[in-house]
């Protein structure tokens, strides 16, 4: 069986493979532009001082653009295409300063810093293959800049940035990928419920704003449940936490064995669950949530031999028909269930007027 966060319909993807966190990504953008922008402005003075007047006026406009664009990077919703534009420029521009025929001696050592800001703001695999074309190109003008290879200094003046160049990359390489499995393992625990494996209370609260923002975006309807185990502290009381941990894992299992694709599921906290059902409308999400209390109530628990009969009481609140605010749907579908449980448990409640389904409990 998949893992509870992967089976899970639509899990969170802020924390993609293309290296940083966006936030990080973006605040590192910004730092990126304004260093560059003052940088090159000093490189302009120098030009202008140079006798390179043209060279100084490109430098100069494209510093104007940098800081300009540093306040628009923390907003745009285009933060891929303005990373590969500055990437690819900046590059194109570091191969210009290593080919021309005035180029300072020392402009290959800008080679070196394109590994380093591809993999931290592209991730392993598109900084690879963004860095290594134009690592290979500026080593390439390097060469044609050497005297003839025939002599051993020549031959030193060529490996030393090589060498140097190629451990950047492997280096870069390795770190990547370590600190996106450290980040994706961070991001796993921080949203992973450690009993059950299901997604908890802030990751479901988070998925439950998405679907929202979707919701209204393109207009359609789903169901948020809640569910709370009945009287789950005799579970506790009479056969200990162990067995009471040991239901909570069972009760996981029947949901995210119920579970369509399109469905979410996480533990709210203690013995409550949560449910959010796309794609379906009202009738259907009554009649999948109370199969899955039959299921439940159906289906014992067994704990080192013992049979553990249990039910449960479900809240469902629909959008967009109960609520105009996720906290709106929320509070609704949390006092149905509470009418739920004032009606005698084991039911399942879809609207307030009191039309639950009462069940033998
Ligand atoms: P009701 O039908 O009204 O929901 O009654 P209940 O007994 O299920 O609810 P109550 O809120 O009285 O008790 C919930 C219990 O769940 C109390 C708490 O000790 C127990 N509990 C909370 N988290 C855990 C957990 O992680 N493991 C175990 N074993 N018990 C837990
Ligand atoms: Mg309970
Ligand atoms: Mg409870």
């Amino acid at each position: 069986m998949k893992p509870a966060r992967e089976a899970n319909g639509y899990a969170s993807d802020a924390h993609g493979k293309s290296g940083l966190r966006n936030a990080h990504r973006r605040s590192l953008m910004r730092l990126i532009f304004i260093a560059t922008g003052v940088a090159l402005s000093l490189f302009a003075c120098l030009q202008m001082f140079n006798n390179n007047a043209p060279l100084a006026v490109v430098e100069l406009a494209a510093s104007a653009v940098l800081v300009i664009s540093a306040t628009r990077i923390m907003t745009t919703r285009y933060l891929q295409a303005w990373i590969y534009g500055y990437l690819v420029a900046a590059f194109s521009f570091f191969l210009y300063i290593i080919m021309m025929p005035e180029a300072s001696t020392s402009a290959f050592v800008w080679v070196f810093i394109m590994p380093i800001l591809s993999y931290l703001l592209l991730g392993r695999v598109a900084g690879f293959f963004l860095a290594v074309p134009f690592m290979l190109v500026g080593g390439y003008f390097f060469y044609q800049q050497l005297a003839s290879l025939d002599s051993a200094r020549v031959m030193i003046d060529l490996l030393n940035p090589v060498a140097c160049g190629v451990l950047i990359l492997l280096f870069m390489h390795v770190y990547e990928t370590r600190r996106a499995d450290a980040q994706d393992r961070l991001v796993s625990l921080a949203e992973t419920d450690a009993l059950t494996g299901l997604p908890n209370r802030s990751s479901f609260h988070q998925n439950l704003e998405r679907c929202v923002r979707d919701a209204r975006r393109h207009n359609h309807g789903f169901a948020l449940v809640l569910m709370d185990i009945d009287h789950f502290k005799r579970v506790n009381d009479s056969l200990g936490h162990d067995a009471g941990d040991h239901v909570l894992r069972h009760i996981a299992g029947c949901l995210m064995a119920r579970l369509r694709n399109t469905d979410y599921v996480g533990r709210l906290g203690g013995e409550e669950f949560g449910l959010i059902l796309r794609e379906i409308d009202p009738p259907g999400a009554f009649s999948l949530i109370n199969e899955l209390r039959e299921q439940i109530a159906e289906t014992d628990a067994i704990y080192q031999g013992a049979r553990v009969q249990l039910t449960s009481s479900f809240g469902i609140a629909y959008w967009p028909e109960d609520a105009s605010d996720v906290n709106e749907l929320y509070r609704v579908a949390d006092s149905r269930l509470y009418e739920g449980k004032n009606a005698g448990r084991n039911v399942v409640v879809a609207c307030s007027s009191g039309s639950e389904m009462p069940t033998s409990a």
